[in-house]
């Protein structure tokens, strides 16, 4: 007689999703639960490279792993299909091309680009939020170059490049950046006078969360790679030719306009009617959606509350994949009867590189980097990630083994 086994569906393949697959296989054995997969491509990305993918520093298929690569396919079952919403009441996922049922939800859509409604910014400006997103913006800067010596009268401004926000992803952009553009310029023959790469933000500050000394050294090494800020300056608007700033309604113009600005959860968490805060859930300290038994949300699409600072913690990798081990954690729980755990996070630190050579950092209980070795720790961050989810072989095959 077959018995038919409790189904786990876990939304998103990414660091979340992919590390709550990889804890419930350990944890569970074949006969407790189904275990299935969905994800919008067969492939999961490397968020936290995608600056690099934007910039043109790494090809996007470096950040790329195949799922069937890391995930045990005689466990999980992979259903590559967009996730359209998730209906608690009839406990069902409704894909763009079928409907899966579930007994335990895994939410981990990550995240979506935040403009927080600002005028023009949806139609004018690029965003980094996955990898096609990322890789047109890298295409689109070498295109502004190639057409550059083909024009008669070139438009002075197309070379400019504006990003928008200067928290990790536009000060890691812009760093990326500084190393991309001296490359196009000796490919194109272009002066490299020519190309403004001007970072635009609204506090009085870039990278608040880092101490002053650090910041400061970001900025001056920023700055003496051509790297221009505009800080205090909040954007009211994006047109065609740039961006609006400041009290003044300064335009600065460029040809490529790029925001960086903030995140929210994936909208799958609208569309599921769940009740957000500033685009992502509240989640309880279990990680449950409130007032649901069997619904986890994750990573990106959560907010995990940081009793010590009386604040969220900010949205990272990290955090999302030591989330995913509390989650499988409490579906075993949920399926044997166990009491459910509460989530505590330990953090490992921060880096923030600054184009291939050169960042910052705060690690192992407030040690300071800068320079190159926060430029080694990121690379050994960044490795580690690749380990985590499959092992040495996919280490040694995507890793950053990038020159000093
Ligand atoms: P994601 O990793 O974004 O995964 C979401 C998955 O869901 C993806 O596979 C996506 O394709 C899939 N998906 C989305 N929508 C659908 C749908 N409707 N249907 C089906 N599938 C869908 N954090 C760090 O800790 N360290 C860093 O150095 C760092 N650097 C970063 C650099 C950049 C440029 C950015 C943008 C972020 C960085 N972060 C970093 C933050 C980190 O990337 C995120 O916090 C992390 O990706 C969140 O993980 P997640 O699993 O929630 O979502
Ligand atoms: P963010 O919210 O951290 O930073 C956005 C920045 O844009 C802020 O500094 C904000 O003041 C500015 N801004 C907002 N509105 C503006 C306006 N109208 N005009 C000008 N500036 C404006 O967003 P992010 O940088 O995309 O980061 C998202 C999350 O991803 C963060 O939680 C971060 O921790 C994580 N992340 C981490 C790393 C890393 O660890 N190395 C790298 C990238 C992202």
């Amino acid at each position: 007689m077959t018995t038919i086994k409790p189904r786990v569906v876990v939304l998103g393949a990414g660091y979340a999703g992919l590390t709550t697959v990889r804890h419930l296989t350990k944890k569970l054995l074949p006969e407790e639960a189904e275990i299935v997969l969905v994800n919008k491509h067969n492939y999961h990305y490397e968020s936290t490279w995608l600056h690099e993918v934007a910039a043109g520093t790494i090809n996007p298929n470096q950040a790329r792993v195949m799922i069937s690569d890391v995930v045990n396919q005689k466990r999980v079952r992979l259903v590559y299909d967009s996730v359209v919403k998730a209906n608690k009441e009839e406990q069902t996922v409704e894909l763009e091309n079928s409907e899966i049922p579930y007994d335990y939800l895994v939410f981990g859509l990550g995240f979506e680009s935040n403009d927080f409604g600002i005028k023009g910014m949806a139609e004018h400006a690029f965003a980094i939020e996955d990898i096609d997103s990322s890789r047109l913006i890298s295409e689109h800067i070498e295109y502004q170059f190639a057409k550059y010596n083909t024009e008669e009268n070139p438009d002075e401004n197309s070379l400019n490049i504006l990003v928008g926000g200067a928290g990790f992803t536009g000060i890691e952009l812009v760093g990326e950046l500084a190393e991309k553009v001296p490359e196009l310029c000796k490919k194109y023959d272009i002066d490299r006078s020519k190309v403004r790469i001007i970072n635009v933000e609204a506090a009085p500050s870039i990278l608040p969360m880092f101490d002053k000394d650090l910041v400061s050294y970001a900025k001056q090494s920023l700055e003496d790679r051509g790297v221009e800020f505009r800080i205090g300056a909040p954007i009211s608007e994006c047109t065609s030719e740039g961006f609006i700033v400041g009290d003044d309604n300064e335009l600065i113009k460029a040809g490529t306009s790029i925001w960086t600005g903030g995140v929210k959860g994936s909208s799958v968490l609208t569309n599921s009617g769940f009740e957000l805060v500033k685009g992502k859930v509240n989640v309880d300290a279990d990680l449950r959606l409130p007032g649901e038994e069997n619904i986890f949300v994750l990573g990106d699409c959560s907010w995990v509350w940081n009793k010590e600072e009386d604040r969220p913690y900010a949205p990272t990798a990290q955090l999302a994949m030591q989330e995913a081990e509390t989650a499988a954690n409490n579906v075993r729980a949920l399926l044997t009867g166990r009491p459910l755990e509460d989530f505590v996070f330990k953090s490992k630190g921060t880096v923030a590189s600054l184009g291939v050579n050169d960042g910052i950092g705060n690690v192992f209980n407030d040690y300071k980097l800068q320079g190159k070795s926060a430029a080694a720790m990121k690379k050994v961050v960044d490795n580690r990630s690749l380990f985590m989810l499959g092992g040495t072989k996919l280490m040694l095959k995507k890793g950053k083994v990038r020159p000093f």
